[in-house]
């Protein structure tokens, strides 16, 4: 009795171990199973899935964009400096329709100087705007302020005679007394700038408009000068002591649709105003394209 239950013990538990064994190598390979499901729904996933395609297809639609958007900016780049090289021809064939055609010319002329301090301001101007003018100077100032005329002379700008008076009554009584005052004027030139220095320049005192002045002005072209007048102003001469606003109106209105314009200033020290407009009319003359000359470059 004591054999047979032993035996029996014996085989339960040999039963039960294989019955576990049985169940846990089951197990195992229903882990390896499942494994090589989620392998499989991994490489479904990344490979063939059609989410993936979509993901995909999205991928290459973004790269496609990408590259038609590159494509585009090398494009708009392109046509950017296509046109910039266009504007720089055309900038210079406009450049060289204006050197060739030069047409707009201005001269600033001041007259009844050389004055101490203005004039002298005027010099700084021009200098600032490395332009040149033409002085019409009178022997009686030049008497007066001679450093102030060799300065003009010294700095390249052109110098004309205005007579020595600028007495009206005295010097277009007759011929011979305005020829006289003239004269006077040359003279007083010649003794401060050398007997070297020759003006042709001519500019009558009050311009040589009328016919009272008609037989002095062929007189003075018989003898070789050459009459100034102007056809701009500024209206420096018109009233006393006139306001800038005023000397640029009458320069706009004055200049106005002309291409060569010889401008009439004064430079004694009463016209402070025009000192202060000098810049401003340089300015409009140079964005308006005018060629600022003198006159002995005629
Ligand atoms: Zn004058």
């Amino acid at each position: 009795m004591k054999k047979s239950l032993r035996a029996v013990f014996i085989f339960t538990i040999l039963i039960t171990f294989v019955l576990i064994s049985t169940m846990f190598i089951y197990n195992k390979n229903k882990v390896v199973a499942q494994a090589i499901d989620v392998q499989s729904i991994i490489v479904l996933y990344f490979d063939e899935n059609p989410i993936n395609k979509e993901i995909n297809d999205k991928k290459i639609v973004k790269s496609q964009i990408l590259a038609s958007k590159a494509q585009k900016i090398a494009i708009n780049e392109y046509n950017v400096k296509l046109q910039e090289s266009k504007f720089d021809e055309a900038a210079k064939s406009n450049e060289s329709k204006i050197d060739n055609k030069n047409d707009k010319v201005a001269y600033l002329t001041f007259d009844d100087g050389p004055s101490s301090v203005n004039t002298m301001k005027i010099l700084e101007i021009l200098d600032e705007y490395d332009v040149k003018a033409t002085f019409f100077v009178l022997g009686s100032m030049s008497e007066k302020n001679p450093e102030v005329l060799l300065t003009i002379h010294d700095k390249g700008h052109s110098i004309g005679n205005h007579g020595y008076s600028h007495n009206y009554k005295k010097i277009y009584d007759n011929s011979d007394s305005f020829f006289k005052d003239i004269d006077r004027g040359e003279n007083v030139l010649k003794d401060i700038l050398g007997e070297e220095f020759n003006t042709k320049l001519l500019r009558f005192p009050g311009g040589s408009f009328g016919k009272k002045k008609s037989p002095m002005k062929e007189l003075s072209k018989q003898k070789g000068y050459n009459v100034v007048d102007w056809n701009v102003v500024i209206g420096d001469a018109e009233k006393k002591n006139p306001s800038k606003e005023y000397l640029i109106n009458r320069f706009m209105e004055t200049h106005k649709n002309k291409k060569n314009i010889i401008i009439l200033m004064h430079d004694t020290d009463a016209k402070n105003s025009t000192v202060e407009v000098l810049p401003q009319i340089i300015d409009i003359l140079l964005f308006e394209g005018y060629t600022i000359k003198t006159l002995d470059e005629e």
